[in-house]
């Protein structure tokens, strides 16, 4: 594989797939959170400060019937201008005549931002000659788009076998992978997996998978009814998958034949309906009483659970404790954020993965004191999975 790094992009037009998926506001098209944009600028600063030019790939959101406005990616271009410094020209078709032009009228140090790739159904399909299209664009191929390396699409791995010796990982790719590695191949013991949010059925495999990598698996949030319910407790209302009660008890035999500790709250804040100005109270997680739903861990959840991180060397987090988007049920997974950063802070290494874990960190404030957020959400989970991601394997090869 080529070294990114070492690479002398002088002279050439590097293809970059980015994963510039941003959100827009409805009205006027402003990006709500440029941070997959900012991620990708050391990558982008590189290239442009060795003296070449850059075509930008990307996708943005999932358009049905090919060209949509509220889809295009010329709604990024003044901000990408703006954050790179530099002029962006912007191609309103990502293959074609036009495409083909600007990309070979480019000069270095100019950054050429295709049209969303899948206003062409081609794109998800991983059509092959849709792949060489846009590959004939440029001399070189460097996937920065860690969001989307788990899917086989044609500007995320189809493309890279045309450039069998110019393909490479970008910088934030390289970082994303490498954090994730040296969660699941180096981890220092005690290692810590933090499983959350709503559904068991989303997480089996993630946990099955850490079952032989972790020492504790600390499970909370709504997923957390369905395991207690399957050891015969009383859940109210809370979330429960009556399809995956089985499920639940195999993975509690396994992890204590395996010696893995798995963690489930003993209590709960419980609800009288699903809303921010419900009646709540505390309640054993096993006793809860019909009518009431599990929304958050309890006090003494909270308090176990940042035991154990706090004797963690490593620690991975994947989804929230709680309804952490309602004030009244965020306690839990504020608790465990700040844990998670007290734990990093004494030279544990936190890696927190997924949309919603990640907006947490954010929200409690606690997202620059851990070692990794990654971008990715689906991708990091397939990684934990244990599954190959095709981006990566392209690229790889
Ligand atoms: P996920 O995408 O599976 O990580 O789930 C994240 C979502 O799970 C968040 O929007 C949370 O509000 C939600 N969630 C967390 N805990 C609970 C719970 N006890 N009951 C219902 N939803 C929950």
């Amino acid at each position: 594989m080529t070294s990114f790094k070492t690479y002398n992009f002088k002279g050439k037009k590097a293809i970059v797939r980015v994963d510039f998926n941003v959100p827009l506001a409805k009205e006027n098209f402003e990006i709500t959170d440029d941070k997959r944009m900012q991620a990708a600028l050391p990558t982008i600063n590189k290239i442009l400060s060795d003296g070449g030019s850059i075509i930008l790939l990307s996708h943005l959101g999932r358009p049905k019937n090919g060209p949509d406005d509220s889809y295009s990616l010329s709604h990024l271009t003044e901000h990408l201008q703006k954050i790179t410094n530099t002029k962006v020209l912007f191609a309103d078709d990502c293959i074609g005549a036009k495409a083909e032009k600007m990309a070979s009228n480019l000069s270095a140090g100019e950054i050429l931002l295709l049209e969303n790739v899948r206003f062409y159904a081609e794109e998800t399909k991983g059509d092959d000659s849709f792949a060489e299209k846009l590959a004939n664009l440029g001399d070189c191929f460097v996937n920065d788009a860690f969001g989307t390396a788990h899917r086989a699409h044609a500007s995320t791995t189809q493309i890279a076998k045309f450039f069998p010796n110019n393909k490479m990982c970008g910088l934030l790719m390289e970082a994303e992978i490498n954090s994730a590695k040296k969660v699941m191949e180096e981890s220092i013991r005690p290692f810590t997996a933090i499983v959350g949010g709503a559904k068991v059925s989303d997480k089996v495999l993630i946990v099955e998978n850490l079952m032989s990598k972790a020492d504790h698996i600390i499970i909370g949030g709504g997923m957390a009814y369905t395991f207690k319910k399957a050891l015969g407790g009383d859940i109210g209302k809370s979330l429960c998958e009556n399809d995956r009660i089985s499920t639940c008890r195999k993975i509690l035999s396994n992890a204590e034949k395996m010696g893995v500790k798995i963690h489930l709250p003993q209590d709960s804040i419980v609800a009288d309906s699903f809303s921010a100005t419900a009646a709540t109270r505390v309640s054993e997680s096993d006793q809860i009483d019909s009518g009431w739903t599990g929304l958050d861990i309890g006090p003494k959840a909270s308090e176990k659970f940042s035991r154990v991180i706090a004797d963690s060397k490593t620690i991975l987090w994947n989804g929230p404790m709680g309804v952490f988007e309602m004030p009244p049920f965020e306690e839990g997974t504020k608790t465990v954020a700040n844990a998670v950063a007290e734990a990093t802070k004494n030279g544990a290494y936190s890696l927190i993965g997924g949309g919603d874990s990640a907006a947490a960190a954010k929200k409690f404030n606690v997202d620059l004191q851990i070692s990794h957020v990654s971008t990715g959400g689906g991708a990091l989970l397939e990684f934990f999975e244990g599954k190959i991601l095709p981006g990566i394997a392209a690229i790889e090869r």
